[in-house]
């Protein structure tokens, strides 16, 4: 229990302590009583009063502190001493119950997602050391028993066993691995001893940088959701001017109107329209939903984010590795010089280049012509995204990329267009040699079987338009936005075209105060992913400049999860909108009864309390993600929820 909450604690039972000898006093004359009452109610409300003045010379628009300090001075003025104490005890607990929960936050997140184990095995010198996982070393040999979690990113190399990636994905399907497979950290080892090689220090491994990414979401400050900011900039003056309407204004212009019950009346009114139900739920229902996406592997990086995917009606994509499988297939080969040089040997030059960069071109290139490379040499090695990669390899210039890039490796360059060659079924990569044009290679890729389905399924949910960008040819771009039923794409970009189409159609959404979404799989995509309202990136376990630009990640690389997201945002927004009617209503009710008499400062007290208590049960339906095999949430789960941290005011 931390410092804050244990004053707060000792504050509510002193208070409690005056409050019950005030009422032993009840019989004696009101001087007697009068210190205690005060005492209790100075006990419980001095922070409140001073926040509110506070915030009241700050200019800060009228909050809930002036309401309830109102309110509560005011009963004092009327002789209602118990109900003043009451309405601040009440309000204390409520804050009692908000930082013990915020106390155990910390700790409970690293439980939930209890992604780092406390020690890994290592291999030193033949013999394994438990050591602490911050201490292992990149090279380092970790030895991973069945049933063990693995600490940190590493490359199998002995064993093979199945993978239980659920803690990370969602997915409950294992993972079959063997040698030479990347193993994540916070995944299982379900059967089989392995060997890895340790490639990341911890502060670097996936499973640290998805817990900072939660931990560092914003989801555990202050709570500044637009929603009810907006609300409270109209809510609280007019409350405010409302109460003095009824318990001054009117008194004193109509006739026959008693100022000591309207003034009552007055009182009741602020009591109840106090909004603490919607400021502790509304937030607490995005808390729930980003738990809930959490759960069905999608990270959201903030409530604002997911308010913002409830909202996004146009969706940008990148194409390649986004709504293709961004693993081509080379199908054709031409060569333009002749360089003494077998194809075998251009290709391994080739896939040696490619060897160093992550884009689905140069995965692909290396795979079609791997080959062992610890006899060469390579120096000068640079990639521009986008465009290509080229380096010195044993004193040989290569440029591998698209023409325009290549272009910029040849001494002259001397052929026609019609000499190099435009395929319009297939992606084009050149290869340029020591300064001439050598080759260019044809490339095809497929579209992902789940980009079809996907789209359908945005569509039904109400997304209007779709987009589709690419740094491919024109050609091949077009073709598949026909394939995938996408209106509007345009090919041959750089990266920073793709952000200055991205920059137009945002302008365009912004005049229109609609939302706009881009999904990239990373490669090249993270300045498009900045700028977007929404940016989602497939594949956590790609690149690290993707996930760190992006505000939403799809854990496994499953398109299905986009809209899956979406539903989730949606579902979590109109759960946000009943806790603001919900509580509303009820209050409006309370209300017209407290201005025509019927009702007392208790019941303005309980109705506060009741609601609050219902919209957080509300709230923690949020969790639950419906459909596709997706947990539902479990009794333990909500528990947990109500035990996280709720927004400090
Ligand atoms: P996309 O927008 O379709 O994902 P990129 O912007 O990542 O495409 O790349 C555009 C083009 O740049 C590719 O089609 C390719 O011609 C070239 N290119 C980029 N990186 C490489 C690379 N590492 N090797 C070869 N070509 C590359
Ligand atoms: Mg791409």
């Amino acid at each position: 229990m931390n410092k804050e909450l244990q004053t707060l604690l000792s504050r509510i039972a002193g208070a409690t302590t005056l409050f019950i000898l005030a009422l032993a006093f009840r019989e004696f004359p009101i001087h007697v009583q009068l210190p205690f009452f005060f005492g209790a109610y100075l006990t419980l409300a001095y922070d409140v009063i001073i926040k509110g003045v506070e915030r009241l010379f700050k200019g800060k628009i009228l909050g809930e502190h002036i309401l309830m300090t109102l309110a509560t001075l005011g009963a004092f003025a009327l002789g209602e001493y118990p109900e003043a104490v009451a309405v601040m005890f009440f309000y204390q607990v409520g804050e009692a119950i908000s930082a013990q929960a915020a106390s155990s936050s910390r700790s409970s997140i690293r439980e939930t997602l209890n992604l780092k184990p406390d020690v890994a095995n290592v291999l030193r010198r033949g013999r394994i050391y438990e050591v602490n996982p911050a201490e292992v070393q990149i090279g380092d040999i970790l030895v991973i028993r069945p049933g063990e979690r693995i600490a940190l990113d590493a490359t199998i190399t002995k064993g093979s066993s199945l993978i239980d990636t659920k803690p990370l994905t969602g997915e409950s399907l294992p993972r079959e691995v063997g040698v030479g497979d990347e193993l994540v950290s916070g995944t299982i080892n379900l059967e089989g001893l392995l060997h890895a090689e340790v490639n990341s220090l911890l502060e670097n491994s996936t499973a640290q940088r998805i817990i900072d990414l939660i931990e560092h979401s914003g989801l555990y400050k202050a709570s500044t959701d637009r929603l009810i900011t907006q609300f409270a900039k109209y809510y609280t003056p007019l409350v405010v001017f409302t109460a003095i309407l009824i318990g001054f204004i009117m008194p004193s212009v109509l006739p026959g109107l008693d100022f000591k019950t309207w003034s009552y009346r007055a009182l009741v009114f602020l009591v109840v329209s106090c909004p603490c139900a919607l400021l502790i739920s509304v937030p607490l229902t995005y808390f729930a939903g980003i738990g809930g996406a959490s759960r069905a592997g999608i990270i959201v990086k903030g409530e604002s984010y997911l308010e913002a995917l409830s909202q996004a009606k146009k969706y940008i994509f990148d194409k390649t590795g986004t709504l293709t499988k961004g693993s081509f297939e080379l199908v054709g080969m031409q060569r333009f010089a002749d360089l003494e040089l077998s194809d075998e040997e251009l290709g391994r030059l080739v896939a040696y280049v490619e060897s160093h960069s992550t884009h689905p071109i140069a995965l692909s290139l290396h795979k079609a012509f791997e080959g062992d490379f610890k006899d060469l040499e390579i120096e000068d090695l640079k990639e521009l995204p986008g465009r290509g990669v080229s380096a010195i390899i044993d004193g040989r210039h290569i440029a591998v990329g698209r023409l325009s890039f290549v272009k910029d490796h040849i001494d002259s360059y001397a052929l026609t267009s019609k000499e190099v060659g435009e395929s319009e079924l297939y992606s084009s990569v050149y290869v340029a040699l020591d300064g001439v044009l050598a080759a260019r290679y044809d490339l095809s890729d497929k579209e992902r079987q789940d980009a079809l389905p996907m789209l359908e399924e945005l569509r039904d949910l109400g997304i209007k338009e779709t987009l589709m960008l690419s740094g491919d040819k024109e050609s091949i771009v077009l073709e598949m936005a026909k394939k995938l039923g996408i209106p509007k794409a345009y090919g041959g970009l750089l990266p920073d075209e793709k952000v200055y189409r991205v920059k137009e159609e945002l302008e365009v959404s912004r005049a229109a105060s609609e939302r706009l979404a881009a999904v990239g799989d990373g490669v090249n995509d993270a300045p498009m992913l900045k700028i977007s309202d929404v940016g989602i990136a497939m594949g956590a376990f790609g690149s690290k400049a993707a996930i760190e630009a992006s505000d939403v990640i799809i854990m496994t690389n499953d398109l299905m999860k986009i809209p899956a997201a979406v539903r989730i945002s949606k579902r979590t927004r109109s759960i946000a909108v009943q806790n603001i009617a919900g509580p509303i209503s009820v209050k409006v009710a309370v209300l017209i009864l407290a201005s025509v008499g019927f009702s007392s400062i208790w019941a303005g007290v309980f109705a506060d309390v009741g609601v609050t208590f219902l919209a957080v049960l509300n709230a923690s339906r949020a969790l639950a993600v419906d459909g596709q095999g997706y947990p539902k949430p479990t009794k333990d789960a909500i528990l947990e929820l109500l035990r996280r941290p709720l927004p400090r005011r």
